[in-house]
This record gives C-alpha cells, sequence and structure tokens, in this order.
C-alpha cells in the first residue's frame, strides 16, 4: 500500500485549489494551489469563513442552492464570482463534497476550484 504521506503530498501539490473546512465553512486546510488562486497566504485563510472569497456579486439563489445541496450530504458543483486578495474577481467554478467520518457522519466539506475566467 501507498504511505500516508504520499496522498498529503499529492493534495499539497495538486495544481487545483484545495480547502477543507468545518460544517460552517471555516476553512481548516488549504493548498498551495488554493494560496495562488485567491492571493492569501494559509495563515490569512486558517480559521477564516470560505465567504472572503465572495465578490458579492454571486446571486443569493447560488449560495442557497449550494447550502441546501450540501447541508443534505450531497455533492454541489457550480461557479461563482470570487474576489482575489488584490481585489481582481474572477470565476470559480467550484466543486464542494462532504466528508464522512469512519461512522458515515459529515464532519467537513472538500472545497476544489479552479479560475475559469474568460480571456479576452
Ligand atoms: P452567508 O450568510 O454565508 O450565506 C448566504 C446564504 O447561504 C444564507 O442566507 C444561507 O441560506 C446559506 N448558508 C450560509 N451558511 C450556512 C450554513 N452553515 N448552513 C446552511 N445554510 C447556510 N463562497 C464563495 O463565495 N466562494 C468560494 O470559493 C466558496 N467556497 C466554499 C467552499 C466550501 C468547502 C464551502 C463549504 C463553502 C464555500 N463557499 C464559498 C460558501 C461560503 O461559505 C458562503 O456561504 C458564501 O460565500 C456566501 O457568503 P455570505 O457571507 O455572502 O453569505
Amino acid at each position: 500500500a501507498l504511505p500516508a504521506w504520499f496522498f498529503e503530498e499529492a493534495v499539497k501539490q495538486a495544481p487545483l485549489a484545495i480547502s477543507i473546512t468545518d460544517k460552517k465553512a471555516n476553512i481548516v486546510y488549504a493548498n498551495a494551489a488554493f494560496c495562488l488562486i485567491t492571493g492569501y497566504s494559509i495563515d490569512e485563510v486558517i480559521g477564516k469563513n470560505e465567504s472572503i472569497l465572495s465578490n458579492k456579486s454571486t446571486p443569493r439563489a447560488v449560495y442557497h442552492d449550494l447550502w441546501r445541496t450540501i447541508s443534505r450530504n450531497n455533492i454541489w458543483q457550480g461557479q461563482l464570482v470570487n474576489r482575489h486578495k488584490n481585489g481582481t474577481p474572477y470565476l470559480a467554478e467550484l466543486m464542494i463534497t462532504p466528508i464522512r467520518d469512519s461512522l458515515k457522519n459529515v464532519t467537513h466539506y472538500l472545497g476544489m476550484h479552479r479560475d475559469v475566467s474568460p480571456s479576452f
């Protein structure tokens, strides 16, 4: 079997913004690509809510659909308008999946996104 560190390194090095949150979307882990894509350092995001990434221009209905879906333990996929730390908005293609413990209880959420902003 592959050693545990191998999977940790794979997540760390993945060229996709990966974060793990508690059930209220407070960030407990973020990888290097997350920092690169959002502009925030690890220290700036740990303990903060994912809403720090919001450009506040995504329709409320999208967030309602997101929360309705993940709180029913389903996978949500969609696009949100995020804002880089430097203020630049970008279009994020995001997937959120519930993470279950050994008793199958959802304890965390895994978020994965990439910048799909159109270039003109
Ligand atoms: P909020 O008040 O946070 O939420 C708006 C609406 O969402 C509320 O009216 C409510 O209906 C619903 N809602 C919020 N929190 C909960 C909850 N705990 N349980 C049930 N319903 C709730 N947002 C982004 O903008 N960009 C991202 O990249 C992003 N990534 C995320 C990744 C993960 C893993 C998770 C779990 C969430 C992510 N979110 C992201 C959603 C984020 O946490 C916020 O809900 C969203 O940004 C809206 O924030 P707000 O402060 O404008 O409104």
